[in-house]
């Protein structure tokens, strides 16, 4: 008898793999070990042969992989996301060895770096090429940052080809890591100039407003006081400029490094962000926390600066090196990272960057950006909301036909992305009316009436006159996160 394989499924619950992409693993394996195998100092007399030949294997195996976003019609596939074992996060096995591989060597970069010693050996001949400086543990971090940027960047543009903002957007976040991250301070390097990075400002690179760095920078050259000069312009005038215009998402998602590798590397794991208002609750009183650990650390060594140290001697030495271990490394690296299989994406963003937090008020309070809702033609599918990587529940704005001002969007857009109705667009407009209160009846907006004639004559019925319904001011809304 014939068997027949029939389905009248409509998504795939489970993505099989293909023989082409069994091959890609083998490939993906064999590039890892190749790696892998230099921590114990094998092959390290070939340090050229293993880096590129490593770094082959693993891109040409990914692009095996990412070659499934190709073979399926535009638009986006979320099939079996939450069934997927790397995918589900703490509930899958891959996503736990991920977690724990990704937060482990963020351990071993900060603390055991002895044990990275033979591996950044193979990453002498780029660092000779591009710095000409021996490779150390920072240059081997900087770069596999980079290629995780520029690899997983290609399967952004393959799995959102059918979207020019997501296209424009990955494109520039690959640009500014490989250009103005990477290869910008390596020449800086070379050519004996202080290594800096013209796509981080104060607060986020928070020791580049500070005096210690000012003095060495102006000490420098022409070119160091030039940087110091553009790092004050950036944050003074630049930020608050194009928050206006753009809200937070000219940085957040187009020019930021952690932005850019969230949006790339993370991507996979946007769905496992926490949108309960408990989290966003925590986040606020974190974030925020974090903005004024920094602020008074800044105040505090200015302070020091200007009186040679004789108001607060040590204190504020304390808390340069207590912010900096903090949240440069533990939050910033070891959890922000490290955590995308288990808080999704945006960790750092959310709980933890001084800059987006920074963003997040002007964008709340100053800007013109705003996500407006065609709320009559939400379907009520929850798409957005799993998909926002900031935790933010935009259903519960698109079923009123509210506007979408929060300060914690980075405007990714993806909400917008994977919509099927189309009922989400990212929008600049006049400020008036940004904050705009529920243009549709919801079930929890009905209210009776207890007036005793319209109550005797209208018994059973119900209220249905607009003006019986209480609208809320613009100052009402512009109260929520
Ligand atoms: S609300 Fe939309 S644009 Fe904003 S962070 Fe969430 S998914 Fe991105
Ligand atoms: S994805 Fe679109 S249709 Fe689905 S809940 Fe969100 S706004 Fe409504």
């Amino acid at each position: 008898m014939q068997r027949y394989d029939v389905t009248f499924q409509l998504t795939s619950p489970t993505a099989k793999f293909t023989a082409m992409e069994r091959v890609g693993m083998v490939i993906l394996g064999l590039g890892l070990l190749t790696w892998v195998v230099a921590l114990w100092g094998i092959g390290i007399d070939q340090p050229a042969l293993m880096f590129w030949g490593g770094l082959a294997a693993i891109a040409t195996s990914a692009f095996i992989y990412f070659q499934r976003y190709l073979n399926r019609p535009a638009g986006i596939n979320n099939d079996g996301v939450w069934l997927n074992s790397a995918m589900a996060g703490v509930k899958g096995l891959v996503g736990w060895t991920l977690g724990i591989v990704f937060t482990g060597f963020y351990i071993i970069l900060y603390w055991q770096d002895a044990w990275l010693a033979n591996f950044v050996t193979i990453f002498e001949p780029l660092s000779q090429l591009l710095r000409n400086q021996p490779a150390d543990k920072w240059f081997m971090y900087g770069t596999l940052y980079t290629l995780a940027v520029l690899i997983m960047g290609v399967r952004m543009l393959y799995k959102y080809r059918h979207n020019k903002y997501q296209i424009l957007r990955t494109i520039s976040v690959m640009f500014f890591q490989l250009g103005f991250a990477f290869l910008i301070p390596s020449l800086l390097v070379m050519f004996n100039q202080p290594e800096f990075y013209f796509s981080y400002f104060w607060p986020l690179k928070y020791d580049y407003l500070w005096p210690s760095s000012i003095d060495w920078l102006t000490g420098s050259g022409k070119l160091g006081v030039f940087m110091v000069f553009w790092g004050g312009l950036m944050f003074f005038l630049a930020t608050p400029i194009l928050t206006f215009f753009y809200g937070k998402r000219w940085y957040c998602s187009w020019v930021c490094g952690c932005g850019g590798l969230a949006e790339t590397l993370g991507d996979p794991f946007r769905h496992l962000s926490d949108n309960s208002v408990k989290a966003w609750k925590y986040e606020r009183y974190i974030i925020h926390g974090v903005v004024v650990f920094v602020v008074v650390t800044t105040a505090l060594l200015w302070t020091n600066s200007a009186t040679s140290g004789a108001v607060l001697g040590q204190a504020s030495a304390s808390f340069s090196k207590w912010y900096g271990f903090l949240i440069g490394l533990i939050f910033a690296g070891v959890v922000g990272t490290g955590f995308y299989p288990i808080f999704g994406n945006r960790v750092w963003c959310r709980f933890g960057c001084p800059m987006a937090a920074t963003l997040g008020m002007l964008q709340k309070w100053f800007s013109r950006f705003r996500i407006t809702t065609n709320g009559g033609q939400c379907i009520s599918c929850g798409n957005c909301s799993t998909y926002c990587e900031m935790g933010i529940d935009v259903r519960w704005y698109a079923q009123r036909g509210q506007n979408i001002v929060r300060s914690s969007c980075v405007g990714c857009g993806v909400c917008a992305a994977v919509c099927p109705r189309g009922v989400l667009k990212l929008e600049n407009g006049p400020r008036e009316h940004r904050y705009n209160g529920p243009v549709l009846i919801h079930n929890d907006r009905v209210s009776v009436v207890l007036d005793d004639d319209w109550q005797a004559e209208t018994k059973g019925m119900m209220p249905v006159h607009q003006e019986d319904i209480p609208v809320l001011t613009d100052s009402d809304w512009k109260g929520m996160g």
